[in-house]
């Protein structure tokens, strides 16, 4: 048997990555067309003007109905030019394993592969996902399974979950042919470690946080008298967390329940709220601490909603940082909600040690006692709301709390994995009481701050 070819993909398409792909403004398109049009109609005045003056005002006339003719037409053509994904197969022969990826225009890509877990990634310029939610379940050969979402603002993320080291031989955009629409043809097939690790270059660099975080809101809260609040609605894009009874996706859950809390702490008039994400997107957890920590926010909260084995068991629990673990189970939780970044192919070379660094941090204890003040609170309060909460507050080593400066904790909001509190946490209304309690954990919390610093 011939072994694949190993070919090392970053290289050969990143010359894709020199030409930074943007979808041309429709306004742009516009004004172009003008410039044309204007250039044309002066140079055809200027020579028909001395022949036959009727005859050009007519000509005249019909040059600016047909122009604006165009110009509703170019508009229409545009409105209709969102890039679309509209299809996954998945095909296994004996040499390879493929992947295809039906779109609706020919769009620029960039493929690699990462490792721990072993995975493929394919980056594609924002678009809108089509494809059949039956397909979302395809897999086969060497994929196991695949996910998919906004990675960040103009880049749409594939990740293919592959159960071995593999080379992607073969990656290529077909034109439209027969009943196809375009296409994006992926050959993938396994090759040994010592291969996958010899060839490895891994994913490109990440772009600096500061460029993609909201400027620090300096002396916000001083001047109105407000206190920052940041809500971090847990996972997001091509991180989907965990999945409901009902099929829903955790990133929904919390960014709607993010999304409420934000309204009732705004509504009372007495906080600025930074929502770390406000749509399907992805982010990375470390990102998160900074967008919390660039506004000075006085309290951070990430929100979640836990899967797991059994459907029986249901609640809301509080978490806070801890190197050691309070329990086993709160352990894996951390362990699973840390894999965030991992899933979603991020590459965290770098950032790390600073991590690392920031947990041992001394200065941090101060804030984890701040955090430890608000868990309680929050505890108490969804003890009052009727929440079932079975073991007070817990801890564990969760990266997104990892803020030295910023009080942070994270509240799995129920199970997932329970039919009856899948259901209540899909439903607004339940959502609203649920908020409410946290909303008035926050403002006890708050009500001890104001105290402590006037007394
Ligand atoms: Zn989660």
């Amino acid at each position: 048997m011939r072994s694949p070819a190993v070919i090392n993909i970053s290289n050969i398409f990143q010359w894709l990555d020199d030409r930074e792909w943007k979808p041309p403004s429709r306004w742009g398109a516009l004004s172009l067309f003008f410039v044309c049009a204007a250039e044309s109609l002066a140079v055809y005045l200027v020579g028909s003007m001395q022949a036959n003056p009727k005859m050009c005002r007519a000509l005249l006339l019909k040059a600016v109905a047909v122009g604006l003719g165009l110009v509703l037409g170019l508009s229409l053509a545009r409105a209709h030019a969102e890039s679309a994904a509209t299809g996954v197969r998945i095909g296994v022969s004996a040499a390879a394993t493929r992947f295809v990826l039906d779109l609706t225009d020919e769009v620029p890509f960039k493929v690699y592969t990462m490792r721990d877990p072993y995975r493929v990634v394919v980056d594609l310029p924002e678009l809108a996902w089509k494809v059949d939610p039956t397909a979302a379940r395809e897999h086969g050969g060497v994929i196991e399974r695949f996910r998919f979402g906004l990675f960040k603002p103009g880049t749409f993320r594939v990740v293919l979950d592959v159960s071995k080291p593999v080379a992607v031989h073969s990656a290529v955009a077909l034109p439209p042919r027969d009943s196809h629409l375009h296409r994006l043809v992926l050959d993938i097939s396994p090759i040994s470690k010592s291969q996958f690790d010899r060839t490895y270059v891994g994913p490109p660099p990440p772009e600096p946080v500061a460029a993609r975080a909201p400027p620090p809101a300096e002396g916000a809260k001083r001047a109105d008298g407000k206190h920052v609040v940041a809500i971090d609605p847990g996972h997001g894009g091509v991180d989907p967390g965990a999945t409901g009874v009902s099929g829903i996706y955790e990133k929904e859950l919390t960014l709607a329940a993010a999304k409420e809390l934000k309204r009732q702490l705004e509504a009372s008039g007495r906080y600025q709220v930074v929502l770390t994400r406000d749509k399907d997107v992805f982010l990375p957890l470390h990102e998160r601490v900074q967008i919390a920590r660039n506004v000075r926010a006085e309290l951070f909260i990430s929100l979640h909603a836990d899967s797991i084995a059994s459907d029986s068991i249901l609640g809301s629990t509080v978490y806070t940082l801890s190197e050691k673990a309070s329990d086993a189970q709160a352990a894996a939780l951390a362990a699973d909600e840390n894999k965030s970044d991992v899933i979603a192919g991020a590459n965290l070379d770098g950032y790390s040690g600073e991590v690392a660094d920031i947990l041992i941090d001394l200065a941090q204890r101060e804030t984890k006692n701040d955090s430890a003040k608000y868990a309680h609170d929050l505890v108490e309060e969804l003890d009052k709301s009727g929440r079932v909460l079975e073991h007070g507050v817990r801890s564990a080593g969760f990266a997104v709390l990892k803020a030295p400066d910023v009080p942070s904790i994270l509240l799995e909001m129920g199970y997932l994995s329970n039919p009856r509190e899948e259901r209540e946490l899909r439903d607004p209304a339940y959502r609203v009481k649920l908020m409410t309690a946290v909303k008035r954990a926050i403002d006890v919390y708050f009500a001890q701050v104001d105290r402590m610093t006037k007394s």
